[in-house]
């Protein structure tokens, strides 16, 4: 049975839906202001894996998205560059898509734009102002944080501390607590505007979620997901409102959280110049490849990027595509036969378990390269037929669903040539019979022909040489 590390409770529940098999799913979205980085990348392919694992168990999920479309962020960048706001926020969107399109992460049900949803955001604000958990100063409407108990039950603050990190929270002159947050602020100018019973203004961060996700799912779902980074203010906030606004708790049964990303070391920031976004990487690697990596570690461990460590996992890829390319070439009438029964039902065991353990991928994927270490010294031996090699084709599709990166986008492997080949076996007689000089000969004449060997553990691997 599914078991989910809930930041909430902190520790490992079992996973029950709040009905049924139902299982409302609502993740954070990007501000769209700019391109979406590895880090974004990152959560995103980890909701998506989860999405489409928990769809392969028989939920019918359904997975809410938002878009933040208007926010101060996308206010800045749009007078820096002297566009109008929606222009540049409808054009990182539509990037945003594309990555995701490109990340094959497809199964977000719907995204949900904030600016599309600003009756719903009013009708929470007036609610709150009724039940007397909100208050007006002079640019805004605020959130009053000593009127909720349970203020800091997901982040562990209170409201003492809360005060300590105003930085991340609205300043305000006027405040009735330093941490209170902005629900609707009151517009400037020349800035973006909606009509409000309170006049011209627009949403607060925070409360743009709660109104979305109380309008597809209702007062209370069953997963929250997002960045780690995102508990304090903003779920925090989230929780303070919704659950004054409905008085029904919790909000949600599930919060999930994923780790985050550094990049040698150091976190992403713009005065470190060190932000790799998702397109900069699909210049050089394939979608699969970052799906691999992210999934290589587990979701709330933190993940460090590097060149090195994307290129042993390209190398892991590789021997991957190998073995499936081997398996699928098995020929029907291959006669010797060895029973794989209980090493596929050990490896199955072992990956169930893991994906069942808060979803463990790294012990799952862990499991995968078990299989092909085992099956491959079989291979080398002759030793496996043609209906196994389906079997694990089979269960490696299975995988596949919510993985992504064994069969999707594969490159389909270039035909070898019968001369390479037959050089390749010329060499490794020799070099059985230790006449090294021969062997480099015989590589060097490979090389010439526009082809590398590498040997490995399980034999020599061929591949053209990139140009
Ligand atoms: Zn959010």
């Amino acid at each position: 049975m599914l078991k989910l590390y809930n930041s909430l409770s902190r520790k490992k529940e079992f996973f029950r839906p709040r009905k049924g098999k139902k299982v409302n799913l609502f993740v954070c979205g990007p501000t769209v202001y700019d391109f979406a980085h590895i880090g974004h990348a990152r959560t995103y392919i980890v909701f998506d894996m989860i999405a489409k694992y928990l769809k392969q168990k028989g939920y019918q999920v359904f997975y809410l998205q938002n878009i933040t479309d208007i926010d101060d962020k996308i206010i800045k960048r749009a007078k820096e560059e002297g566009v109008f706001w929606k222009d540049l926020s409808r054009k990182y969107e539509r990037e945003y898509l594309k990555d995701m399109k490109a990340l094959n992460v497809n199964s977000v049900n719907k995204y949900a734009r904030a600016t599309a949803h600003i009756k719903e955001v009013i009708s929470q604000v007036k609610r709150l102002l009724k039940k007397d958990f909100a208050y007006q100063i002079t640019d805004g409407i605020y959130y009053d944080i000593s009127k909720f108990k349970d203020y800091g039950k997901l982040s562990g603050r209170t409201v003492l501390q809360a005060e300590d990190a105003i930085s991340r929270i609205d300043e305000a002159i006027g405040k009735k607590n330093k941490g209170d947050f902005c629900l609707w602020k009151f517009s400037k100018e020349d800035e973006p505007k909606w009509k409000s019973p309170w006049g011209w203004g627009r949403p607060g961060w925070h409360i743009e979620d709660t109104a979305i996700t109380e309008k597809y799912f209702g007062p209370q779902y069953d997963i929250h997901g997002g960045g780690r980074d995102l508990i304090f203010p903003h779920h925090e906030a989230e929780i303070c409102q919704m659950e004054s606004i409905s008085g029904k708790k919790p909000m949600v049964k599930f919060w999930l959280h994923t780790g985050f990303l550094t990049v040698r070391g150091e976190k992403m920031s713009k005065s470190l110049n060190n932000f790799v976004t998702i397109r900069d990487f699909l210049k050089k690697y394939s979608p699969r490849l970052l799906r691999f990596f992210v999934l290589s570690t587990h979701y709330r461990s933190p993940i460090d990027y590097s060149e090195e460590t994307i290129k042993q996992m390209k190398n892991q890829l590789e021997r991957l595509d190998d073995f499936i390319e081997k398996l699928s070439s098995l020929k029907k009438n291959s006669s010797k036969t060895k029973k794989i029964t209980s090493l596929m039902k050990e490896v199955e065991k072992e990956f169930n378990e893991a994906m069942e353990d808060d979803f463990n991928t790294p012990r799952a994927i862990g499991a995968v390269f078990k299989l092909i270490t085992k099956v491959n010294s079989l291979l080398a031996k002759g030793k496996l037929t043609y209906f196994q090699g389906k079997k694990i084709l089979k269960f490696l599709k299975k995988v596949d669903q919510f993985f992504n990166f064994i069969f999707l986008g594969r490159k389909k492997r270039i035909k070898i040539p019968l001369e390479i080949k037959k050089m390749v076996q010329e060499r490794e007689k020799a070099r059985k019979e230790k006449n090294w000089k021969l062997a480099d000969e015989i590589r060097e004449k490979i090389k010439a022909l526009g082809y590398q060997i590498e040997d490995t553990k399980e034999g020599p691997r061929i591949k053209p040489i990139e140009s």
